[in-house]
């Protein structure tokens, strides 16, 4: 058993990936137009797969970020008195020209974020699939008419855009995280600043294009790339122009975040980090809880915020369990994202090699037993291998750091309560998977599960009309699903004298 490693060193890009790649913007999206960063300051965006440059994008400065807050902040008012329908037809005109441009869209992340292009396309169709939602949900914010219980008096409670919001967005899903937060803001009759991150930022560039051509007015959507993005956030934050900061990444920078828009009681949402468990009860059918755990862990290569960090079998099951899980893992085809049959690419740069690495190490050192994987790929490119380990002691590190790569530990339990305990022993909680055939268990133990969203008997959870997000530092609010639009209006209450 072994996964089958294609990493062939890749010295040019082919004839069709430099066209999409020339077809991107480079610049800073302000004011409906691209611009220079200030002095011409460019950063390199790489092949995860081979660690050569894709392309040279903007690098913004603080006053780059300023002059974009300060487009937001102009286009706000006339956005904001924009129909619901208007906004509504905006966002669909964007979903459909994803859907017609998901080839090229695709090829683009797979170059900048190293996903198989199978991945990459499904994850163009999602982001799109936040446009279409979102289109819905403009047309639907409601408010209320109310008799002020004492008779007399009458209220009337409307929802209004909450003003120019900054946007922030980590490298794993640079589409989808992207739309999930530009979609309700649209839809809001928000306008914003966004900020993607450095290493992918070409989808969310390609995306500020089609927006443009969808007739989005200038300004409602400004896109700043950096490479110092506290220096350039830090300012917008802090200004008192912005009223709402959504965020996703690790719960660390979530922190300092929070702690910076206290200063100025911004509103919020902070999509964050997880440590999902995923349980497996004896009674569970072994064949659809191995393939649940080959999505929960390999969407993404393992680099999702939903992706399971920990495996509890139970005891009488764990042993076939985890053989399957290693042959099915075991067999995947590794290489760069463009090649044919890869169902794994490279993890984003080799910091996350390294620390995947160090995880296993870890974990080995306690014991564990590798069943498959367990050695990261020579270069070029950033490659770890799908990796299985059983055994794995209590106090190994991935127990309770994110993992971010195709690795599965396996550890066995006993009785419902124990798994239950272990499993919110943790101070994340985004999601949770449980495999079980009992009703009653199932419902019992995802009521007591500590976390957001709860994955029974499916290994994705993950859906524009569901309401996604985690409870304890895995972070606060909701995007998606009904409410998701919520994020981005305020309630406003008017009373009206009736005598
Ligand atoms: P990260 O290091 O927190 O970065 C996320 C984004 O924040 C990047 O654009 C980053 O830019 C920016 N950033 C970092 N420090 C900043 C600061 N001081 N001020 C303003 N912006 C700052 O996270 P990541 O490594 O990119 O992403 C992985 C993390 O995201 C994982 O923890 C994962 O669980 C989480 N995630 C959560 C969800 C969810 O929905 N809950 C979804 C996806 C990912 P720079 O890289 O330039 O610093």
């Amino acid at each position: 058993m072994g996964t089958t490693a294609q990493t062939n060193p890749v010295e040019r890009l082919s004839d069709r990936e430099e066209r999409v790649i020339a077809a991107v913007p480079k610049g800073l999206l302000i004011d409906g137009t691209w611009v220079d960063a200030e002095r011409e300051g460019a950063f390199e965006v790489l092949d995860p797969s081979t660690g050569l440059p894709l392309a040279s994008v903007a690098d913004a400065t603080p006053s780059d970020g300023r002059r974009a807050l300060e487009a937001a902040v102009a286009a706000q008012q006339s956005f904001a008195l924009t129909s619901p329908r208007e906004r509504a037809d905006i966002l669909m005109r964007a979903f459909e020209m994803m859907h017609e441009r998901i080839e090229d869209l695709a090829l683009l992340m797979t170059l900048e974020m190293g996903k198989p292009l199978a991945d990459a396309r499904g994850e163009v169709a999602y982001a799109a699939e936040f446009f279409r939602h979102f289109a819905s949900e403009a047309l639907r914010i409601n408010g209320g008419y109310q008799t002020a219980p004492a008779g007399g008096a009458r209220f009337l409670i409307t929802k209004q855009p909450v003003g120019p919001c900054l946007l922030i967005t980590p490298w794993n899903f640079p589409m989808a995280m992207g739309t999930r937060k530009i979609g309700p803001a649209i839809a809001a009759g928000c306008t914003s600043v966004i900020k993607p991150a450095p290493q992918t930022p070409l989808s969310m560039l390609a995306l500020g294009a089609i927006l443009l051509e969808a007739g989005l007015p200038a300004g409602v959507v400004n896109i700043v790339t950096c490479l110092q993005a506290n220096d350039v956030m830090e300012p917008l934050i802090r200004s008192g122009l912005a009223r709402k900061l959504s965020f996703t990444g690790s719960t660390q920078v979530g922190k300092t975040l929070l702690e910076q828009c206290a200063q100025r009681v911004l509103r919020t949402s902070m999509e964050l980090g997880g440590n999902a468990p995923f349980i497996v009860f004896d009674d569970a059918d072994l064949d659809e809880a191995v393939s649940g755990a080959m999505a929960a862990k390999m969407r993404n290569m393992g680099e999702a915020c939903t992706a399971a960090n920990r495996m509890y079998v139970h005891e009488s099951v764990i042993e076939e369990f985890g053989r399957r899980l290693a042959e099915q893992m075991g067999s995947l085809s590794m290489g760069r994202g463009t090649d044919d049959g890869v169902a794994v690419g490279p993890l984003i740069d080799a910091p996350a090699q390294q620390k995947v690495s160090e995880l296993v190490a870890d974990a080995v050192a306690l014991g564990a037993d590798v069943l498959t994987g367990g050695e990261p790929a020579p270069g070029p490119g950033y490659f770890y291998p799908p990796t299985v380990l059983s055994g794995v002691s209590r106090r190994a590190r991935l127990m309770t750091e994110e993992i971010f790569g195709p690795v599965a530990p396996l550890i066995p339990f006993t009785t419902e309560d124990e798994v239950v305990t272990a499993a919110n022993d943790t101070p994340y909680g985004l999601v949770a998977y449980v495999y079980t055939n009992d009703l009653r268990r199932a419902l019992r133990v995802g009521e007591r599960l500590e976390s957001g969203m709860v994955g029974l008997n499916q290994g994705v959870v993950s859906n524009p009309a569901a309401p996604f997000g985690g409870v304890k530092e895995s972070g606060l609010g909701r995007e998606g699903g009904a409410i998701g639009i919520d994020e981005f209006l305020e309630v406003k209450y008017i009373g009206l004298a009736m005598r």
